[in-house]
């Protein structure tokens, strides 16, 4: 028994280390791709339920690998936030939207474009920084600008994320909830915390039409509008979805009912022919 306890010890380590080993290589791959310009951003527009307009893209990194193809970010993202290169990355991204939001501001094209930031990003000491030297260089307008951040942020409500948010806000950035209701749900944050936009997360939109799923959704979509907050549904993929969102008055969505997120040309020949969804 003591020897098969040795072995299972054994395999355990050997596992991790294949692990260990996988993410020391993708680590090294993900820098390397920076420098070798593999990443690029796709844009998803948000859709007004009541007219069909779209108001606004939401920016989504994709990492094109000449050996792997495409890379979804769900696969690099968690280690990025791991290791820290989230901070390189991440500046890249908002570089990258902040320049393409002004260049369709000139183009006539009067969209926000919204920006994942991850908790690490926020906390750095750089980030206000950061985006006071962005703006500068792009001549992006901080009102276009959407700034998503998850509840994570909110698990610490001290003063000094409080202050934080308060000058993003008075520098004229929005601040959305993203994920909305998948994190710590202590609610008194969205009174305190100066935030202007709710993502309802599509889980809770796939699940619309079951009776709890049904509940939490009309109980967000209330509550965003008593603390006067836009709400936005995620993932919808569905006209009965939109239907019924529209039915509770939730006023934006998000989702392959529209569009899929779509590299710069496509997008641009998709709003010249639609405007609306
Ligand atoms: P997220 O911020 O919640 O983004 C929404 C995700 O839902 C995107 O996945 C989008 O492509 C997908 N989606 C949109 N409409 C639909 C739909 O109708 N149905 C379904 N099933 N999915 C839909 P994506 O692009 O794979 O991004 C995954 C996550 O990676 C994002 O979730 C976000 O947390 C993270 N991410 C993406 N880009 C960035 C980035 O630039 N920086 C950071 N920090 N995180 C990013
Ligand atoms: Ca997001
Ligand atoms: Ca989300
Ligand atoms: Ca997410």
């Amino acid at each position: 028994a003591k020897k098969r306890g040795r072995n299972q010890h054994y395999f355990y380590t050997e596992e991790l280390n294949v692990t260990v080993q996988k993410n020391i290589a993708l680590d090294k791959a993900m820098r390397q791709a920076l420098e070798d310009h593999e990443y690029h951003l796709y844009y998803q527009p948000k859709v007004n339920l009541l007219n069909g307009d779209i108001i606004g893209l939401e920016a989504l990194i994709r990492w094109f690998s000449p050996t792997k193809g495409m890379i979804m970010p769900d696969q690099f993202i968690p280690l990025a936030e791991e290791n820290g290169f989230i901070l390189e990355l991440g500046k890249w991204v908002l570089q990258e939207a902040f320049r393409q939001q002004k260049i369709w501001q000139q183009q006539g094209m009067d969209l926000h474009v919204s920006v994942n930031v991850a908790t690490k990003q926020l906390l750095d000491n750089q980030f206000e920084s950061l985006l006071e030297h962005l703006v500068k260089e792009t001549g992006v307008d901080p009102n276009k600008i959407h700034l998503e951040i998850t509840e994570y942020l909110f698990m610490d409500q001290n003063d000094k994320n409080l202050n934080l948010m308060k000058r993003l806000r008075s520098k004229g950035f929005s601040i959305s909830l993203d994920d909305f209701g998948t994190g710590y749900s202590s609610l008194s944050y969205l009174k305190t915390f100066p935030i202007s936009e709710l993502k309802i997360d599509k889980a809770f939109v796939r699940d619309y039409n079951t009776p709890d799923g049904a509940v939490f959704l009309e109980t967000i979509v209330k509550m965003g509008q008593t603390l006067k907050l836009q709400v936005i549904a995620e993932g919808v993929e569905t006209e009965a979805q939109a239907r019924y969102l529209k039915k509770i008055g939730c006023e934006c969505y998000q989702g392959y009912l529209c569009s899929k997120p779509l590299p710069v040309k496509e997008l641009d020949t998709f709003y010249l022919k639609h405007k609306s969804c």
